[in-house]
C-alpha cells in the first residue's frame, strides 16, 4: 500500500448544492494503517469510491463536533459492520464524541438488535472504542504518533489540529480555524499540511446566496482563515506542500482553481495542491498524484 492521503470532501460547511463538493472528510494511509479524519456528509461514499473496503475500518479521528465534520460518523460506522467488519474501531474525538455515539446507537437500536438476533451479527457496540482527547499527545501506537492542538474557531472550545507522524513522514490538518500562529509551530517541517481557507471575494456571494446574511460573515470572519493566512502559516512552518481544504466558497461557479493559487502565490512559492473531492496526494514524496497537480 502506497502511502497516500485522499481528500474525500473538500468544501467548508455543512450544506450541499447541485453538482458540488461535499463536506470534510480525509482519508489517511500512511505506514499500513488506514485512518480518516473527520466524518462529514458523503465519507461512507468517498471510501468506497476511494477503494477502501470498510471491513478495513481502523482509526478514525474527528476533528470537532460541527456536523459538517460529524454527521456520518454513526453511518459510517454502521455501513462498516453490515459489510462485515470484524475488528474493533477506534474513534478519536473530542469531549462529547462518546456522548454522540450512545445517542447513536439508541437511535439505530431497532436495526441493530434485529440483525444481531437475525443475522448473527456481532454487536456493534462490542466492536467500537471512543476515546475523547484534548490539546497534547493522544496517541502512540505501531509507530503512528498522534498529537493535537487547540485551534481558534469560537464558538467551538474543543477544535484540534492533528498532527500525524510516521517512520519520518508528518501529515497536519489544521481542522476548522481562524488564523492562529501557533499553528506554524505545531505544523513544524511537516511533509503536508492540510489548511482551511476562505476566498475573500467569495464571502459575500454566499452571504448573499445562503439567507441569514449577517450572522453567516460574522461566523465565517471569526471563526475561519483567508487562503492568504493558510499560506503564511504554511510558511511560517516550512512545510514541504500546501493543501488547501474545507473551502469556502466551493461551488461558487464564478471562483476557480486559479484564484485560489493567486491568493496563495503571494505568501507561499512551496508546492501546493488546492482540494477536490476525491484528490489524491501521493505521500511517499509528498507529490500529487500525476495529473492531479494544480501548481
Ligand atoms: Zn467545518
Ligand atoms: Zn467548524
Amino acid at each position: 500500500m502506497t502511502d497516500r492521503l485522499v481528500l474525500l470532501g473538500s468544501k467548508g460547511g455543512p450544506a450541499l448544492r447541485p453538482g458540488g463538493p461535499w463536506p470534510s472528510s480525509s482519508l489517511l494511509e500512511i505506514g499500513r494503517r488506514s485512518i480518516v479524519v473527520d466524518c462529514g456528509l458523503g465519507v461512507t461514499r468517498g471510501l468506497t469510491d476511494a477503494g477502501v473496503s470498510l471491513k478495513a475500518l481502523d482509526l478514525i479521528f474527528i476533528t470537532h463536533l460541527h456536523s459538517d465534520h460529524v454527521l456520518e460518523l454513526g453511518p459510517l460506522i454502521h455501513t462498516a459492520w453490515t459489510a462485515g467488519l470484524g475488528t474493533k474501531v477506534t474513534v478519536f474525538g473530542p469531549p462529547g464524541i462518546g456522548y454522540y455515539w450512545q445517542r447513536f446507537c439508541q437511535a439505530m437500536e431497532f436495526d441493530i438488535e434485529i440483525r444481531i438476533a437475525d443475522e448473527g451479527r456481532p454487536d456493534l457496540r462490542d466492536l467500537v472504542s471512543i476515546v475523547e482527547f484534548g490539546e497534547g499527545q493522544v496517541a502512540e501506537e505501531r509507530g503512528l504518533k498522534i498529537s493535537a492542538l487547540r485551534v481558534d474557531h469560537p464558538p467551538v472550545t474543543d477544535c484540534f489540529a492533528l498532527r500525524f507522524e510516521q517512520a519520518g513522514q508528518s501529515i497536519v490538518f489544521s481542522s476548522d480555524t481562524a488564523f492562529f500562529p501557533p499553528l506554524a509551530d505545531f505544523a513544524e517541517g511537516a511533509d503536508v499540511l492540510v489548511h482551511e481557507a476562505m476566498l475573500e471575494e467569495g464571502i459575500e456571494r454566499l452571504v448573499a446566496k445562503t439567507g441569514n446574511g449577517a450572522r453567516l460573515r460574522e461566523h465565517l470572519l471569526a471563526s475561519h482563515s483567508f487562503a492568504e493566512e493558510a499560506s503564511r502559516i504554511a510558511s511560517d512552518a516550512g512545510v514541504k506542500r500546501l493543501v488547501l481544504n474545507h473551502l469556502i466558497p466551493a461551488d461558487d461557479p464564478e471562483i476557480g482553481e486559479a484564484d485560489w493559487i493567486a491568493a496563495v502565490r503571494k505568501t507561499w512559492a512551496g508546492d501546493l495542491t488546492i482540494a477536490r473531492d476525491g484528490l489524491v496526494v501521493e505521500l511517499s514524496s509528498a507529490k500529487a498524484a500525476p495529473g492531479e497537480e494544480t501548481a
